[in-house]
């Protein structure tokens, strides 16, 4: 975390004891029928919480939930929120949500004299959200004593050196709906990895790239010259030998629907659509990941949401809890997959935050750990 101050770097130049600290969290949970239905993110920024109660701070926090129209709207109210805080960690108040004042993601400067107003340090744990120059993010380190949150601190350090120094052989599985959305990332990520393995929608856009045909599949025929570039690298990138195809009529989340599913070769007849990767496929992946040092996994490998298409996904998953490698699921579908198949809990590190652990991962920085750095009174020595 070169130059970003934590938590003890705060306390030594401010005595916390009385202060007000205002606490950027991530408490963007997923909530139906005003239940929390995983309270995981705020969960995981109790370490901070603690340890500044018990350093003698009051803590108000904030966070963003959903995305509520630069107005109140109550489909987006914090209050089930508040009250599993208040269950936690009763001492901790919270504000509205931010995304309610138009301020916050135009990064108002009246808005974030706003938010600090009262407040004597600011601590961003929020790493789900550091990538976006929002008020709450990059506003209040340019006023305030600052640190980030242990969840913050530990996402960088992780994600961080499997730029700097990862065990090797280290291999990116990639999946997931486009591309285009990840193209940077894919870039980034064959700088450092010694293989890639590709899986999920993406693939067919590289598999026609080798001049297969591709079917109903998902394909941005705008990407594939990209694409051919990309296999033409000095890095090995290993796409689906096989595929689970849905046929014609067939209905993705309703086996009612009819259609058949099929293993396929890696090219599909004409109104066939690849919606997972085949068996042989997911037992060459599994090798690949059960030879590694170090695996990132971002991107479901099929549209595991239906059972049909879940086996490639799961396959991924389970090789992933079993390996011996040091293991890094990223991106929010990923975590929801790895959560499904019941393998969270036997990764090493399942990162919080999607959009910014691929931005960590494709630059090596984020505007919110840039905005700490250059906060009041931090050492700017490297
Ligand atoms: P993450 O959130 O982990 O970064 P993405 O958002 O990129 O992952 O992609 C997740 C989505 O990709 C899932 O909803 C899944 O259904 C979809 N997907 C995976 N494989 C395919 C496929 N073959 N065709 C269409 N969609 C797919
Ligand atoms: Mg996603």
């Amino acid at each position: 975390m070169t130059g970003v101050p934590r938590l003890e770097d705060l306390a030594d130049r401010l005595d916390l004891r009385g202060r007000s600290v205002l606490l950027r969290a991530d408490f963007n949970v997923p909530i139906s029928d005003g239940e929390i239905t995983d309270d995981l993110r705020i969960r995981a920024a109790l370490p901070t919480m603690r340890w500044l109660l018990g350093a003698g701070a009051r803590i108000t926090a904030c966070t963003h939930l959903g995305r509520p129209k630069g107005r109140p709207d109550p489909a987006f109210s914090v209050g089930p929120v508040r009250a599993r805080l208040a269950e936690l960690v009763p001492e901790v108040e919270l504000l509205d949500n931010l995304r309610f004042d138009p301020g916050e993601t135009a990064n108002d400067p009246e808005f974030v004299q706003r938010l600090i107003a009262g407040h004597d340090a600011y601590v961003n744990d929020a790493f789900g959200a550091s990538h976006r120059f929002h008020a709450s993010i990059v506003g209040p380190p340019r006023f305030l004593p600052s640190a980030a949150g242990r969840l913050l601190e530990r996402e960088v350090e992780i994600l961080g050196e499997l730029r700097q120094n990862p065990r090797r052989p280290f291999v990116a599985v990639m999946g997931g709906s486009k591309v285009s959305d990840k193209l940077a990332v894919i870039e980034a990520l064959l700088e450092v990895v010694d293989s890639l393995v590709i899986g999920g929608g993406m693939c067919f856009t590289f598999l026609k790239a080798r001049g297969h045909s591709v079917g109903t599949s998902l394909c941005e025929d705008d990407m594939v010259d990209t694409c051919r570039r990309l296999l033409d690298g000095p890095k090995p990138i290993h796409l689906p030998i096989d595929i689970t195809a849905l046929g014609p009529g067939g209905r993705l989340l309703d086996p009612t629907a009819g259609g058949e599913v099929r293993q396929m070769g890696a090219s599909l007849p004409e109104g066939w659509m690849g919606v997972d990767i085949g068996p042989g496929t997911a037992a060459e992946f599994g090798d690949i990941i059960h030879e590694a040092g170090t695996v990132l996994w971002n991107g479901p490998m099929g549209v595991f949401e239906d059972p049909r298409f879940g086996g490639g996904t799961g396959a991924v998953a389970h090789a992933m809890a079993e390996c011996r490698a040091f293991t890094i699921v990223g991106g929010g579908d990923s975590a929801a997959a790895a959560k499904q198949f019941g393998v969270d809990k036997e990764m090493d590190h399942v990162s919080t935050g999607g959009g910014a652990a691929l931005e960590l991962i494709e630059k090596g920085d984020l505007p919110g750990l840039a905005a700490l750095r250059g906060a009041p009174g931090v050492n700017t020595e490297v």
